[in-house]
């Protein structure tokens, strides 16, 4: 038998094992297997179930893993042993999120778990702060030192000096999280993304009365109307909503399904697009309320679910009239009259038909009013809850944990005011700019928790003097990343794939779901899971928090809220038999067949379009528009999303569908800019803003708008191992510190800049083609 067939043969018998455990047919898994000898290892593959963690999004995966040899460290020696290994991850394919799909940043996962700038055990602090002198400590003295800073501030009555800055944490992760908080007795665990959904969220709570992310049934629609959202790319859940872009295009037969995207840049959706409008920034709102006048004054709008289902929709019929007609929203927004006109009616006469909106639309300083009117959109289709509309995912029934019981001290202390909150609205601005004056009161220890704050907020905020004002630091971070680099303790986390963890996607795919993580392979190195270091240490800070956290591990802690779930939807059998198979199928989800309706489990919604009228704002920009022509677009990168994916390679070398740029940052310009300021493609350029300047080679991009200047966020780390660092640069230090004031978003697309040419001649790493630009793309 020559090598090639030993080996077919072999791995055969792998691929069958696999099959007989129900995944596909034996044809569709053996064809692949003969593409490429060299990538045929014999053995037994393994395949298990878990939850991608690249994005918050919360897609299914499955994780290849096989037994193989691997170097360790075992009492100070080198020894060889066997373990299981992974070799590579797919979309899950009973997911209903992603139903086997996966985005690139999914499938780069395996390189977060075997990084090599990986920190490998608990770490020290030993010289100044920020210089990167660190010794290595046992677990044992790391957590007696955590353990000791808790009990000293308590015995303070500082406890609401402890922050715990977290990003958006999955679903009982961040329940572990708010109980150590609560029970330790401090209010303030905050959290912040830099593309967060806080304006999203406050919009569909003042029109529906839901604090939630809602899921929009493009697949079902005849007509999208998308504003600023890059769903195609990095927008809330890609690659769900990719398939329904595949299906609202192609899935049924005769019907081909229009998306008009507008957007200041020409991204990928909007390149996917049947139209695109390069709006001018900020104005979504205005073209939202003059699609809406037409709808009203032609009267093709649902009359029946407005007089039903809506309020104040005199007093919005009031206002499109005298404010919103189309010649002046054309004025406001760039969009011609005609066009706005015949979009109207073409969206109202196409049902069902969608709007959507969020990215660059919410980031503004009015991007409240901007997602309100939007919505107003969908009210007057009287798409809630209809098929091709949108819903709200209703969270699977949990067990509910009994509250965290108060004693006396922690009651004192719980009463304090939160330091990112003002009245309703809590703000990450808020929260640096009270943290950095020590006013009400000084942070004294700051946890860090796949929060990045030095990377991923703007440098106006005042990070690093806040930083520098607290007297400890804690993080949890499985990288040396920028903030962690400055804290005094070090306790680094497994990585996902070695992990315990749940995630409840959303916005989720429209029926009750959640996807469940267990670890695939052992731990590489002597890190711990966060939370059972924070079970760890709760048990020794006091009985009170013992007794409010009396989970020993956190897989316990997961177990006993699925046994609401079981209670629920178990049909009576054996709790540890549902278990088995909710971790076996990586999650569980409601069946198609369970939904009362084809989009979800939809209460009776209503409507309100009066904060239209409270909310209603003009976009306003930092920086004088003579000093500074240019506004900055940035947006997240489809290989780095916030960042967070720079330290992989495969990301790296990844070239950006729109540019074909890789390993480094860029500046789109359009070609009459360009030239304009007398410079090509690959010249470097300086982009200031009144909060800082960096430097990037410019590429000419007929997609940019001539008075914007586009530039992607996720490279510029100073830290973060050795594929991120001093590659690129951070165009989120440009920002300026402005929120949208009802929400507290930060309004990270409402800075303007100033360009200038560099001497210098930039290094542009492109894919094979020269770049031909018509006469028509340059004017
Ligand atoms: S969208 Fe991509 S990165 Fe985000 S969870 Fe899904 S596969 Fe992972």
């Amino acid at each position: 038998m020559k090598r090639r067939e030993f080996l077919i043969t072999t791995t055969l018998g792998a691929g069958a094992t696999v099959v007989l455990q129900g995944r596909g047919h034996q044809e569709e898994r053996l064809i692949p297997l003969l593409v490429s000898e060299e990538r045929l290892v014999p053995g037994v593959e393994y395949w298990t179930a878990s939850v991608c963690r690249q994005c918050p999004a919360g897609c299914g995966i499955v994780v290849k893993t096989m037994f193989g040899e691997a170097t360790t460290t075992v009492d100070d020696q080198t020894v060889r042993v066997k373990r299981r290994q992974a070799k590579k991850i797919e979309g899950n394919p009973d997911h209903p999120l992603n139903r086997g799909r996966l985005c690139a940043r999914g499938q780069a996962g395996l390189q977060v778990l075997y990084n090599p700038d990986r920190l490998r055990g608990p770490l020290k602090r030993t010289g100044p702060r920020g210089s990167d002198q660190y010794v290595e400590i046992t677990w044992e003295e790391a957590i007696r030192l955590l353990v000791e800073r808790l009990q000293q501030l308590r015995q303070r009555r500082q406890a609401h000096a402890l922050v715990f800055l977290t990003g958006r944490l999955p679903r009982h992760m961040r329940l572990l999280v708010e109980r150590f908080m609560r029970a330790y007795g401090s209010p303030n665990h905050i959290t912040y993304e830099l593309f967060d959904d806080t304006v999203e969220r406050r919009a569909n709570k003042l029109t529906m009365g839901r604090e939630a992310l809602a899921t929009y049934d493009l697949a079902r629609a005849r007509y999208v109307l998308s504003f600023g959202a890059p769903f195609l790319e990095t927008w809330r859940s890609p690659v769900y909503y990719s398939l329904g872009f595949g299906s609202l295009r192609q899935g049924r037969p005769g019907v081909r399904g229009k998306l008009v995207h507008a957007e200041p840049r020409f991204s990928l959706t909007a390149a996917s697009a049947d139209e695109w409008l390069p709006i001018n920034p900020g104005t979504e709102g205005a073209l939202a309320m003059g699609l809406a006048g037409v709808i009203i004054e032609e009267k093709l709008f649902d009359r029946a679910f407005i007089e039903r289902h809506t309020r104040g929709f005199q007093a919005f019929r009031q206002l499109v009239r005298e404010e919103y007609s189309p010649e002046p929203v054309s004025e406001i927004t760039g969009i011609p009259a005609e066009t706005i006109v015949r979009l109207a009616r073409e969206f109202a006469r196409h049902r069902p038909s969608l709007a959507l909106g969020g990215g660059a639309a919410a980031a503004q300083t009015n991007g409240l009013f901007n997602l309100i009117a939007i919505q107003a959109l969908n009210a007057l289709m009287g798409n809630l809850g209809r098929p091709g509309g949108l819903s709200f995912t209703p969270d699977p029934p949990f067990q509910e944990f009994p509250p965290v019981p108060e004693t006396p001290q922690t009651r004192e202390s719980l009463r304090q005011p939160r330091l990112d909150r003002v009245g309703e609205t809590a703000s990450i601005a808020t929260f640096i700019e009270r943290w950095r004056s020590g006013q009400p009161y000084a942070v004294d220890t700051l946890f860090l928790y796949e929060a990045n704050p030095l990377f991923a907020l703007p440098s106006a905020l005042g990070v690093r003097e806040a930083l520098q004002n607290v007297p400890f630091i804690v993080s949890f971070s499985s990288f040396k990343d920028e903030s962690t680099a400055w804290a005094d303790l070090i306790l680094p986390d497994h990585t996902y794939l070695e992990s315990w963890w749940d995630e409840v996607p959303e916005p989720g795919a429209g029926r009750p779901a959640v996807g469940l993580a267990q670890p695939v392979v052992k731990p590489l190195y002597d890190t711990r899971s966060t939370p059972d270091v924070l079970l760890q240490a709760a048990r020794s800070v006091g009985e009170d928090m013992r007794a409010a956290l009396p989970w020993e591990r956190f897989e316990d802690l997961l177990k006993d809220a699925y046994r609401g779930l079981h209670r629920a939807v178990g049909g009576g059998g054996d709790f540890d038999r549902f278990w088995e198979e909710v971790l076996k199928n990586g999650g569980w989800w409601a069946s198609d067949d369970q939904r009362p309706s084809p989009v979800g489990y939809v209460e009776p919604q209503t409507f309100d379009f009066s904060p239209a009228l409270s909310h209603r704002r003009q976009p306003a920009f930092a920086g004088d528009e003579r000093t500074y022509p240019f506004h900055l677009y940035i947006y997240p990168s489809i290989a780095f999303f916030d960042g967070r994916g720079a330290n992989q390679p495969w990301l790296q070398e990844m070239p950006d569908p729109m540019t074909t740029v890789a390993w480094g940052s860029w500046v789109e310009m359009h070609p009459r800019t360009a030239e304009r300021l007398g410079v090509s493609e690959g010249d470097r350029v300086w982009i200031e803003s009144p909060h800082g300047r960096i430097q990037a080679p410019v590429v000419l991009f007929p997609g940019a708008r001539p008075d914007t200047i586009n530039v992607p966020v996720g490279q510029g780390h100073r830290a973060y191992g050795r594929y991120a660092r001093n590659r690129g640069a951070n165009p989120v230090h440009l920002l300026a510190p402005l929120v949208e004031p009802a929400s507290g978003g930060l309004a990270w697309a409402a800075t303007r800049v100033k360009v200038t040419k560099s001497p210098e001649r930039g290094r542009l790493v492109t894919v094979g083609y020269t770049r031909v630009h018509t006469e028509a793309e340059r004017r």
